[in-house]
């Protein structure tokens, strides 16, 4: 009888992404950070929102635009709230938003500093599932993240994902990027030495 035992691997974000476009006082093409912090302007009953950027070398500013011109109404009160009180997790909620970020910047730097916690491995059992929990999901691939948690080489994830050594539910491509929740599973004994 084989043992199925399920691990948790959190993936943590250490810094949202940086971003590039054109900063007009250093007059070219640099990088913005996140400065963790809304601007909100209210007109009448008019809101509009902006995430606020800084240049890395002048501070200069770029606003990411959140809300244009709702009306408040519209708008869960709450969120509001988080907006005013700078709240982190919604801010992060709006700096991983590579793709939206990316059609209003030359580009999005995904290669950012990251966490792996990840649960010790029963060594007794001959199959593990390993439950990623990927809350701000910036790009990863799924076999680079693999390799990184057995300790193997990348070309070593695909040998053992063609062998069915490896299999990942849902069944997505080891080239596709990593999604939350993703449940790896692997059997035999391989993993042991790494582990
Ligand atoms: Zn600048």
């Amino acid at each position: 009888m084989s043992l199925n035992n399920l691990f948790t691997c959190e993936i943590i974000a250490q810094e949202t992404p940086y971003i590039k476009r054109n900063c007009s006082k250093c007059k070219m093409n640099t990088e913005f950070y996140c400065s963790e912090k809304f601007r909100v302007n209210a007109n009448q009953k008019i809101i509009d929102s902006w995430l606020i950027y800084n240049c890395i070398h002048c501070e200069g500013t770029w606003n990411y635009p959140i809300l244009s011109r709702v009306n408040i109404n519209k708008i869960d009160p709450m969120l509001i709230q988080k907006f005013m009180n700078n709240d982190k997790e919604t801010i992060w909620k709006y700096a991983f938003q590579i793709n939206k970020l990316r059609k209003r910047c030359n580009d999005v730097n995904t290669d950012i500093r990251y966490e792996l916690r990840k649960e010790k491995l029963d060594l007794l059992a001959n199959e593990v599932t390993i439950r990623l929990c990927y809350k701000y999901d910036f790009g990863l691939r799924t076999d680079k993240l693999i390799a990184e948690i057995f300790g193997i080489s990348r070309s070593n994830v695909n040998k053992l994902a063609q062998k069915g050594t490896i299999l990942l539910n849902p069944n997505i491509k080891m080239k596709s990027k990593v999604i939350d929740d993703l449940q790896i599973t692997v059997t035999g004994d391989w993993y042991k030495a790494d582990a």
